[in-house]
């Protein structure tokens, strides 16, 4: 029988009413046998979530002041979802240890407190689905430098989850340090849990459920209503996110990429909704000639044009310009070149206050014959794995921007070919949006 492990996003969680949703989603596949749940989040814009009210519980735990009030409310919030729920489950004596916890652990930093939202609600939760509940730091293991113990990880989850029990709920966001400290993942790190436990018990797929029906086709505050994506690799979906697309945390990739595990993006509001399929190439998902998988983009960038004659033949010139970038701690983002061109783009924020002196570096140690530094530029990538597979694509996009009067600035088309990056000024670019939308998506 196949094997699912689902992810539950704080919205998902944030009510009785949405934990009732969950537990009919978990209730109607055998197969949802592993859940991982986030603290509850925002009922309402006006709500707090409550990993944001622990971490206000630390700020004045380490202050010495009393946070009685604001764990009241946390309290308030668990006590009162479970009576919603009608659960006999008695969480007084884990909310005390809670509280108790987060004044003794003050001083070794937010991580305890901060963790405490997963692991309450995760008792909440088992409660309320009949399942085990399993402490995340009994079996997500961090080493002393603050990394995943990835060998010591996958072996205990191999183990624990493994009875006959009819389900099993891991909190996510933490895990235990070798000395004993409990560590959390950066903000919103449940979904690297889930990628960890999905990977741990070798699932079929790892479901991600949220508040959006799957991963949209481009930035909905620039087009309205795009589609959903349907199939997307792991390869388009990293361009994607690398341009800005929030989708999943980072972090959570890695470890089902690596195993080939597709992750199904899901929405407890609409669960008849299919979603969004993040699967690996070698699966050859299904390609349309003509058609794309996305379109994201950013801003934030310069881009610092070098020419000089020659260029082509003269050794050591890239590693010259390069050298300069990296003594200033400049990470570059792309770097198209032509035969006597080199253009470097690099993040607004990597280069500010310093550009003057890079400029100056450049000059001097790579003698070009002319430089050009132009801020303000965004960068827009448009991706799919049909690109690779079909002509004319690059003619479809840069016909579409030249209709919409877009000057392209500069052009990218990765190595992977799985995407063309266009660079045009910062104003053009939701013009530019819509201009390849149109021409690809509608
Ligand atoms: N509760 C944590 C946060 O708010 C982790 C998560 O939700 O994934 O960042």
């Amino acid at each position: 029988m196949s094997v699912k492990v689902c992810k539950f996003g704080g919205s998902s969680l944030a009510s009785a009413a949405q934990v009732r949703k969950v537990a009919a989603i978990v209730q109607s596949q055998a197969a949802r046998r592993f859940v991982v749940p986030s603290a509850p989040g925002r009922r309402d814009k006006h709500d707090q979530k409550v990993t944001d009210l622990l971490y206000l519980c630390h700020e004045h735990a380490k202050q010495e002041l009393p946070f009685d009030q604001v764990f009241g409310r946390i309290r308030e919030r668990f006590t009162s979802m479970i009576a919603e729920l009608g659960l006999s489950l008695d969480l007084g004596p884990a909310l005390d240890q809670a509280e108790a916890g987060i004044r003794q652990a003050a001083a070794a930093g937010a991580d305890f407190a901060a963790s405490r939202g997963e692991f309450l609600n995760g008792q909440v939760l088992a409660a309320a689905l009949g399942f085990e509940f399993v402490d995340a730091a009994d079996v997500i293991f961090f080493n002393a430098r603050g990394r995943l113990d990835a060998p010591r990880t996958y072996a205990a989850l191999a183990e624990r989850l493994n009875g006959n029990t009819k389900g099993y709920v891991v909190p996510g966001f933490y895990g235990r340090l070798p000395d004993g400290g409990i560590k959390t993942f950066s903000r919103g790190g449940s979904d690297v849990t889930g990628a960890i436990v999905a990977r741990g018990v070798g699932a079929d797929v790892y479901e991600n459920w949220t508040d959006v029906s799957g991963v949209l086709m481009t930035d909905p505050r620039v087009v309205e209503n795009p589609p959903t994506i349907e199939v997307i690799t792991y390869r388009e979906l990293r361009e994607l996110a690398y341009m800005g697309a929030t989708v999943l945390h980072e972090d959570a990739v890695f470890p089902v990429r690596e195993a080939g595990i597709p992750v199904n993006i899901r929405n407890t509001n609409a669960p008849e909704h299919p979603g969004t399929m993040i699967v690996p190439m070698s699966t050859n998902p299904p390609t349309h000639a003509g058609t794309i998988s996305g379109i994201a983009g950013r801003k934030d960038f310069t881009v610092i044009a070098i020419e000089k004659a020659m260029m082509n033949a003269e050794i050591g010139f890239g590693r010259r310009v390069l050298s300069v970038l990296e003594r200033y701690g400049v990470s570059f983002e792309h770097m198209p070149s032509g035969i006597d061109t080199l253009c470097i783009v690099v993040d607004d924020a990597s280069v500010s206050g310093k550009l003057d002196e890079i400029v100056a570096d450049l000059k001097a140690e790579c003698q070009p014959d002319s430089m050009e530094v132009s801020p303000d530029m965004a960068l827009i990538a448009t991706v799919g794995r049909g690109m690779t597979a079909f002509p004319g694509m690059a003619a479809k996009l840069f016909t579409a921007l030249a209709g919409a009067k877009v000057n392209i600035r500069m052009i990218d088309q990765g190595s992977s070919e799985l995407n063309i990056i266009v660079g045009v000024a910062a104003a053009d670019f939701e013009t530019a949006v819509r201009a390849i939308y149109q021409a690809f998506v509608k």
